[in-house]
């Protein structure tokens, strides 16, 4: 599609709210009762460390565009941010380059194949697809603002510890326990190399990738961090611009089309919210202009998605009213048609 077309279109924006405060947080706890017993799923394993982590830990965190929150259960307990990195990551390359640029390198569409699939690399010329598989993400990093790892290194810590409104620390012991069994993302790192996708320090950026997925978040943090891109970019609780409403934007998309990994579409058929997962068990969902809903629950699915998480957030969204397909006849007076 040509989207020159729109460039003159000034963009307007129409969204709605959550309901009553008191209500939301009495939905919340409504939403841990329901989830609270469910015991599916298998801890992430394939980084050793994850595989240690108590299975049973369930937080709650909703995060409002007025800087208003609610925590429940485990919401202030620490992980780390694993693959939710990567729409945050996405923002700041956003930020840095433009929206067209980074489309052109990285790419929006979903690969339909696992998020460390190498298959999906080969059967598109070396072309990562989206910023949310891990290729699409370690060629994000490897966009952010710096000329060296160390400065782009910085930008990302500084950057997310923005969009959570705290400073974000990285959990040592995931950090090395992923860099002593990363040999997937080193190879599809260098599969980038081959192509001519990402510059010959391959190893330098899956380095400064895997510290970026070991910083240590809570599931508040997150809907901080979520809150931030349904606000516009500016952060609810600092009051600081992260990001343009642009950026925002053009983030939630990409999001949205890829967040759940090949789940993806389903989940926005049932959900209708961007949202994005990570193996430690984190998943933050966000409603432009109404807020963000985050999740932790480490027992996850197939695919690598939490599943207390999907379904705490898709009955949030269902009785917040936050799916952003849904709508309901605005005039009172309806007749049914014929057909
Ligand atoms: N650091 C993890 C990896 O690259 C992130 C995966 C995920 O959370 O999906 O394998």
């Amino acid at each position: 599609m040509d989207t020159t077309v729109f460039e003159d279109t000034p963009q307007h924006v129409s969204t709605g709210d959550l309901p009553k405060w008191g209500h939301v947080e009495s939905l919340v706890q409504e939403t841990m009762g329901l989830c609270r017993d469910d015991a599916t799923g298998q801890v992430a394993d394939y980084i050793p460390v994850l595989a240690d982590t108590d299975p049973d830990l369930f937080g709650i965190a909703l995060v409002s565009p007025h800087g208003r929150f609610y925590d429940a259960g485990d919401a202030q307990h620490p992980f780390s941010i694993q693959s939710v990195s990567k729409m945050f990551v996405y923002a700041l390359a956003i930020h840095e380059h433009g929206h067209g640029l980074v489309r052109d390198i990285v790419g929006v569409n979903n690969t339909g194949l696992p998020f460390n699939s190498v298959m999906a690399l080969e059967l598109n010329a070396g072309h990562p697809m989206n910023p949310m598989v891990n290729a699409g993400a370690i060629a994000t990093t490897a966009l952010v603002a710096g000329e060296t790892p160390e400065e782009k290194w910085e930008t990302i810590r500084s950057g997310l510890s923005e969009f959570a409104g705290r400073e974000l620390e990285v959990d040592e012991d995931v950090f090395l326990s992923e860099m002593a069994t990363n040999h997937r993302n080193r190879a599809l790192a260098r599969l980038l190399v081959s192509y001519a996708r990402l510059r010959p320090d391959a190893d330098a950026m899956v380095e400064v990738y895997t510290r970026q997925c070991s910083l240590r978040v809570t599931a508040h943090d997150l809907a901080v961090m979520g809150a931030t891109l349904a606000s516009g970019g500016v952060n609810p609780v600092t009051g600081r611009r992260v990001v343009s409403a642009d950026v925002c934007r053009d983030t939630l998309a990409v999001v949205a089309a890829n967040g759940l990994y090949e789940q993806s579409g389903e989940w926005l058929f049932e959900i209708g919210l961007p949202a994005k997962s990570g193996v430690s068990g984190g998943i933050v969902a966000v409603a432009p202009g109404k807020g963000a809903a985050a999740a932790f629950s480490p027992r996850l699915d197939h695919a690598g998605n939490s599943v207390r998480a999907q379904h705490a957030i898709g009955h949030l969204s269902r009785v917040m009213g936050m799916n952003m397909f849904a709508s309901a006849p605005q005039s009172g007076d309806v007749q049914e048609a014929r057909w």
